[in-house]
């Protein structure tokens, strides 16, 4: 089992949950529109910032993309599941390969006992359509569709949007509550729950700052 030596789980400090995830922006063909611009809640991503591009964590996503490559994989990752009850895909990166997706399926399928937690903006290639419902119908996952927005709008089958810091909360979204615990989850399981149809993700970072006054000014 190969894989095993480099393939990658980790545990981040806003989840509190296990995570596995690819290169931001290399892994994320839907991040980018019709005139071939990132959109702008790509434009703004925190995952090409701060510690995202220290060596050590673009290591773990470039051994992350080799590693689901491999034969055992699969098996690979349903081992590390075996004592979890959530996981996240995609702290940073996308599902960027329909083979990557099949295996993900097979992973989710696999771990009945674990709530799959997955973000994507893979849904805007038809060729993933079949895949992603099939992880949808899984009873253990929520698939999230992220809306390209900054302004807190999403469009029907979007599970997630972005609003920007002190804007009011839109009808039919719940507001993640990370930024007033800490920047962590804590008892939170908002984003694993089907129950739960659309989170909005406050804005935060310099970055996606100056994206929203862009787009306002544009708007
Ligand atoms: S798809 Fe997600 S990880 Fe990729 S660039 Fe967009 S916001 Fe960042
Ligand atoms: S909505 Fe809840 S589970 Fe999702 S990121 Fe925010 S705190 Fe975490």
């Amino acid at each position: 089992m190969t894989a095993a030596l480099y393939n990658k789980v980790s545990k981040t400090s806003k989840l509190g949950t296990l995570s596995w995830s690819l290169q931001a922006i290399e892994t994320c063909p839907g991040s980018v529109g019709d005139d071939g611009e990132l959109v702008a809640a790509c434009s703004g991503c925190y995952a090409t910032t701060g510690c995202y591009n220290f060596p050590d964590t673009k290591k773990v996503r470039a051994d992350n993309k080799k590693a689901w490559q491999e034969a055992h994989w699969i098996q690979v990752m349903v081992k590390a599941l075996q004592k979890q009850t959530h996981f996240s895909w995609f702290d940073s990166g996308d599902m960027y390969s329909l083979a990557l997706a099949e295996k993900m399926l097979a992973i989710m399928a696999a771990t009945p006992h674990v709530k799959h937690w997955l973000p994507t903006r893979m849904y805007k290639f038809t060729k993933f359509h079949n895949v992603l419902n099939a992880m949808q119908a899984l009873p253990n996952v929520m698939v999230r569709y992220s809306s390209d927005a900054v302004d807190g709008t999403f469009g029907a089958g979007h599970g997630s949007t972005i609003i920007p810091a002190g804007a009011p909360v839109p009808a039919g979204v719940t507001v993640c509550t990370a930024p007033e615990q800490g920047g962590k989850c804590l008892s939170c399981r908002a984003c694993y729950d089907k129950s739960v149809a659309v989170i909005g993700y406050r804005a935060h970072g310099k970055k996606m700052a100056k994206v929203i006054r862009i787009a306002a000014v544009a708007g």
